[in-house]
């Protein structure tokens, strides 16, 4: 028996509790068949949290948030919530873990599965066998910089007035954690960094390239780094993506490239994620997972989510903050096996049609694949 691991599970709103129960047949797998060991607790996040408490997040939850080796999310949100303040909309939990937590390394990987090549609006020998991570920074930029806002400009000729501000700010120190996030990840992948920003023509990407070559030369001189220009890099994406291994960028440019190589791979319902922060005292970083679509009101409660984006979700914890690869690699050949038989729920139904099983079937496939895989 191995160490156990602490989990706070947070199934959300809408269809993330639906995936959610498939993520916890696995995990029941793994305990009975592979000899790990979670500790697993409960809780709310989002709608279902003020519905019982009032507030999207206690602080209970974002108590034992900190406290856990990982935290796996569902998804937050619904029309019942829209008419609600500001300050306790469901989404608002989301964000006062991550920014609680400090989870400055956002983690998507884009990756192609095999059976699903023909999903990708690209021709399918540009997106064959792709696999890119994405390392996008999360906590500051121009979505935090100051000053920000919208004021009056009369004293100049412009017409209507005013005048939108934002702030593009990196101090040294944010791009380097970031960026040692990233040559950590590329270290156990193919030792391949590409660097992203705009050097050219600001100066936060000329620091930022700077902070970034440093950190190589410092701490990872066996890790191959080049830079581009952002602009250059997602045409490059879209060109030819499997140049790229892990590509680093900054926040704003990173929201760009992320949701263009979520595109190549095909359904929202794929697409894992991770949010690291600093490392704790037993060495593992902080950490959150979770699907990248939301909640899904559309199909909510009808047994058609796609639990796979959260099977991939609690994947990256095997790998990321369990140190469970081998774990993590029989859950991605199960998925990828339970794809090529064919087995598709709604959203991956092609033009040819079939049937589509249901949440809970795609999750008794993947768990049967586990146990041959
Ligand atoms: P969405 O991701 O929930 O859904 C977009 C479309 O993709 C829908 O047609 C949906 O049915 C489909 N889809 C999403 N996930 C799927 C899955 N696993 N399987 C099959 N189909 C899937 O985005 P939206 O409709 O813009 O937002 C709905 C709610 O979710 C909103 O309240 C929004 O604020 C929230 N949201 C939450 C998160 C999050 O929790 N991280 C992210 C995005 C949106």
């Amino acid at each position: 028996m191995s160490d156990s691991y602490s989990l706070l599970i947070l199934p959300g709103d809408g269809i993330g509790p639906e995936v959610m129960t498939e993520v916890v047949k696995v995990i029941d797998w793994l305990q009975a068949n592979r000899g790990l060991s979670f500790d697993i607790s409960h809780g709310l996040v989002g709608g279902s949290s003020y519905d019982a408490h009032g507030t999207p997040l206690t602080d209970e939850t974002m108590a034992k948030a900190q406290a856990v080796d990982a935290v796996l999310l569902g998804a937050v949100g619904g029309p019942k919530y829209d008419d609600l303040d500001f300050s306790v909309k469901p989404e608002r939990g989301l964000l006062r873990l991550r920014k609680d937590m400090d989870l400055y390394a956002n983690l998507r990987p884009a990756q192609c599965f095999d059976a699903l090549a023909d999903f990708s609006s690209l021709k399918r020998d540009v997106v064959a066998g792709l696999d890119i991570l994405i390392v996008r920074e999360l906590t500051s930029g121009v979505y935090f910089g100051e000053p920000r806002g919208i004021h009056a400009d009369n004293n100049s000729d412009n017409e209507g007035g005013r005048v939108g501000i934002n702030t593009q700010r990196y101090t040294s120190g944010e791009i380097r954690r970031v960026a040692r996030s990233a040559f950590e990840l590329a270290r156990r992948r193919n030792n391949k960094v590409c660097s992203m920003e705009k050097a050219n023509v600001m100066e936060s990407g000329i620091l930022w390239r700077e902070e970034v070559q440093w950190v190589r030369d410092n701490e990872y001189p066996e890790v191959e780094l080049t830079h581009m220009y952002a602009d250059n890099g997602l045409m490059q994406l879209v060109r030819k993506p499997g140049q790229f291994d892990v590509i680093l960028t900054d926040n704003l440019f990173g929201d760009l490239l992320s949701d263009a190589a979520a595109m190549l791979t095909g359904s929202l319902g794929m697409l894992p994620s991770a949010s690291l922060g600093k490392p704790m005292a037993n060495g593992r970083p902080k950490a959150l997972y979770e699907p990248v679509h939301g909640s899904a009101p559309d199909i909510a409660g009808q047994g058609k989510a796609n639990p796979i984006a959260c099977i991939l979700s609690f994947a990256m914890a095997l790998r990321f903050s369990f140190d469970q690869g081998a774990a993590a690699d029989a859950l991605e050949r199960a998925v990828e096996k339970v794809l090529a038989d064919g087995v598709r729920t709604a959203d991956l139904m092609g033009p040819e049609g079939g049937t589509p099983v249901s949440t809970s079937e795609m999750g008794d496939r993947i768990v049967a694949a586990l146990a041959q895989a």
